[in-house]
């Protein structure tokens, strides 16, 4: 069995959810200590809990401590099931982080699988599903396995009641190359409402249109009656040869319209400084990828502590050597088969 201090690095449910994947498609039994210690509310929360339960139902595991703000956790693995899976977090919690969980196990089924989530579609501090739509699944794409999203419904924290549909087709994933975003970027900005005036994407898409030196024309607003509860996120699309990145922010109670937009702006700004295909966030995503596929190469901007983290995770299960190369203003993350 393998043991991981849930609370090392990052110190975040990314230990939790990779350590679940890679025990399962692994087959090796892994014991998570301290986790989450160092977040507000430690431990499992529903949505973590939702991960441990829909992991251990699609590989028939056996689990001790999954329950809601547990700090340790075992978990026994079983033989992958492909299926038809339906999980709902029961909060506002992340559907597209609990998918990120159960896509590299599933990847290991015989047969496609479809996956029913409802919860949050559009969280704070989780991929957007307009990310995974355009970032995640066309990456898992090029590498041989097909992710098809629908968003049939948005849900926003608290009220949740969001509605993801995945199709994930399984496939021998092959190792990815992303140097170089291989010519000019397009820009192109969405923002989404939900019972809430459309006035705040307007104004979203206005500062957005303003300091990124885009027309309006690029802005699209998705407005959403809801009568649940208040919702909004906006989001910057960089389509370029070789792929795309989508940089979000989600809009809070109290946070002006004007303040979540320049967020968006000021990462828009630092992708572009750079010939960098891939953004903080897909880099941290993108490594487990790799991983499975044993081997990739990506360029990147400097690597995040959900990154360097998720490499320690990643090592303790699987054979792979990954570096971190200093390129001057940018980094290239490498991974290969060890020895
Ligand atoms: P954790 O904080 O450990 O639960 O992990 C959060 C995960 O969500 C990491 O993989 C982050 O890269 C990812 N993430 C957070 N914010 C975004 C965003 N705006 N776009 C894409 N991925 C994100």
């Amino acid at each position: 069995m393998i043991t991981l201090d849930g609370s090392a690095g990052e110190g975040g449910g990314q230990i939790l959810r990779t350590a679940l994947a890679l025990s399962a498609v692994t087959n090796t039994p892994v014991r998570v200590e301290q986790i989450r210690a160092g977040r507000a509310r430690p431990g499992l929360m529903r949505q973590h809990l939702r991960a441990v339960e829909s992991a251990a139902a699609v590989c028939g595991a056996d689990v001790v401590g999954a329950e809601l703000s547990s700090t340790t956790l075992e978990f026994r693995p079983g033989p992958v099931e492909h299926g038809d899976w339906k999980i709902d977090i029961g909060s506002a919690g992340s559907t597209t982080l609990v998918l990120q969980t159960l896509v590299p196990i599933l990847l290991h089924a015989a047969a496609p699988s479809s996956l029913v989530l409802s919860g949050g579609t559009h969280n704070p501090a989780a991929p957007p599903v307009p990310f995974l739509d355009a970032v995640y699944a066309p990456l898992l794409g090029r590498m041989g396995a097909t992710l098809d999203l629908e968003l049939e419904r948005p849900g926003f924290y608290p009220a949740g009641g969001g509605r993801l549909h995945a199709r994930l087709t399984p496939g021998r994933l092959e190792p990815l190359e992303l140097l170089s975003r291989g010519g000019d970027v397009t820009l192109s900005f969405e923002a989404i409402v939900s019972g809430i005036s459309a006035s705040i994407a307007n104004r979203e898409l206005f500062v957005l249109a303003r300091e990124l030196g885009t027309d309006r024309g690029a802005g699209r607003i998705m407005e959403v009656k809801d009568p649940r509860g208040p919702g909004n996120a906006v989001w910057a699309r960089l389509d370029f040869p070789n792929g795309a990145e989508v940089v979000s922010a989600v809009g809070e109670k109290g946070v002006r319209a004007e303040v979540v937009a320049r967020g968006v702006v000021n990462e828009v700004r630092a992708l572009l400084a750079h010939d960098v295909p891939v953004g903080e966030h897909t880099a941290d995503q993108l490594l487990l990828l790799c991983a499975l596929a044993g081997g990739g190469r990506y360029r990147t901007v400097a690597p995040s502590l959900h990154t360097t983290t998720n490499a320690d995770v990643i090592r303790r299960f699987l054979p792979v050597d990954i570096r971190f190369v200093d390129d001057g203003p940018t980094w290239v993350v490498e991974v290969g088969a060890q020895g």
